[in-house]
């Protein structure tokens, strides 16, 4: 489930059940997925989920075991990666230290000339203009901070105006305050050339903050391919609801079921599903009855201190104050609940949410 639009035009990139084998083991498994035409795409999920080796595909670093990937609409098997018109950084992309910034950016079009109409010195010029370094021509990589180095690197992939540009985790080695400022940039150039792009990273956070449409993989495949606010408000699965934002997922067993009328799909309808011996409303779908187990998870800001439907007893078991916010866990009868306040909490505290603030994940392994 590729979430597909409407369109005509065949997708930037497709892989159409791809499958990459090292030995026995699959590190891409089966995957099907199509990535837009300007469309920025990010892989995200935990180490060893195969993001790197789905990216390599791409590249033409790797060539799949079964299955095809295509560039719009054609098989790219066989075209080596210097062929594909792909630019590609990675964490560690190392910049040539012996040659100037300039030269490092102009690397790049010793295999391919630059877009026509444009020297080698201006487009060098342009592309650091673009990763807003433009006086930097002449310096030394040693003489920049990290991400600047990223930016160059970033400068370099695009110098020969690729179709396509491919980022594994590139800012992986920043600390995290130089992290957001640069994945901020890295937006701002994607969307000002319009350039389809696939990101690779394991941080959810940065995946929701950067991406058109993410792909959240466990074990070599997706779970989950949808926009940022759907993958975070309507999980798919328990998986993704625990790798993205505050877990909050509750399992249980329904026991009694109520409202709606039969056959009306569009009626609001609330279940109780017992968690450890309290019931707890939510909005569920027709379909569900009693005795079915089902598993929901409530994000942090809609539980409410005091307040809801729904309320628990629970005992603050940590806080950390993060500024805006503090982000409180309770322990509630061995549970984790995680709450975010803007006043202190301690000691006991009644949390609720409402039916309609909690999202019941869909093929859930309950
Ligand atoms: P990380 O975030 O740690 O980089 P990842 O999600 O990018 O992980 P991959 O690097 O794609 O994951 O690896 C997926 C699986 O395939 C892992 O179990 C890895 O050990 C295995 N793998 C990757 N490349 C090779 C290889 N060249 N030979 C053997 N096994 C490999």
């Amino acid at each position: 489930d590729s979430d597909g639009a409407p369109s005509d035009d065949p997708p930037a990139v497709e892989l159409d059940g791809v499958t990459k084998r090292y030995g026995d083991a699959a590190a891409v498994d089966d995957v099907s997925l199509a990535v837009r035409e300007g469309e920025f795409f990010t892989l995200v999920g935990p180490s060893g989920c195969g993001k790197t080796t789905t990216l390599r595909l791409i590249a033409g670093f790797e060539e799949p075991t079964t299955g095809t990937v295509r560039f719009s609409g054609e098989s790219v098997a066989g075209v080596p990666p210097e062929d594909r018109d792909v630019g590609v950084v990675f964490q560690n992309y190392a910049l040539f230290p012996h040659m100037t910034v300039g030269e490092n950016v102009g690397y790049g079009l010793n295999f391919a000339d630059p877009p026509e109409g444009t020297s080698r010195d201006e487009r060098v010029a342009e592309l650091l203009e673009l990763v807003d370094l433009p006086d930097a021509a002449d310096r030394d990589p040693e003489s920049l901070s990290g991400g600047q180095r990223q930016r160059v690197a970033m400068a370099r992939a695009l110098a020969p105006g690729p179709d396509l540009l491919l980022l594994d985790e590139p800012m992986s080695a920043l600390d995290a305050q130089l992290r957001e400022r640069l994945r901020v940039q890295v937006r701002r150039i994607q969307s000002e050339l319009g350039i389809t792009t696939v990101y690779v990273t394991h941080d959810q956070e940065e995946a929701l903050a950067i991406s058109d449409r993410v792909a959240v993989m466990r074990d070599g495949r997706p779970e989950q391919i949808a926009p940022p606010r759907t993958v975070y408000r309507e999980p798919s699965s328990r998986f993704v609801a625990e790798f993205v934002g505050d877990n909050n997922v509750f399992a249980g067993r329904v026991v009694d079921v109520e409202g709606g009328e039969a056959g009306d799909e569009d009626a609001s309808r609330t279940v109780g599903v017992d968690v450890g011996g309290e019931v707890l409303r939510v909005e569920a779908d027709e379909g569900v009855v009693s005795g079915d187990r089902l598993a929901f998870c409530v994000r942090p800001e809609y539980l409410r201190i005091g307040e809801g439907e729904n309320r628990v007893r629970a005992t603050v078991a940590s806080a950390e104050f993060l500024g805006e916010t503090t982000r409180v866990t309770l322990d509630w009868g061995g549970r984790d609940l995680v709450v975010r306040t803007r006043d202190p909490l301690s000691g006991e505290v009644v949390v609720g949410f409402d039916p309609e603030d909690a999202h019941v994940i869909d093929g859930d392994e309950a």
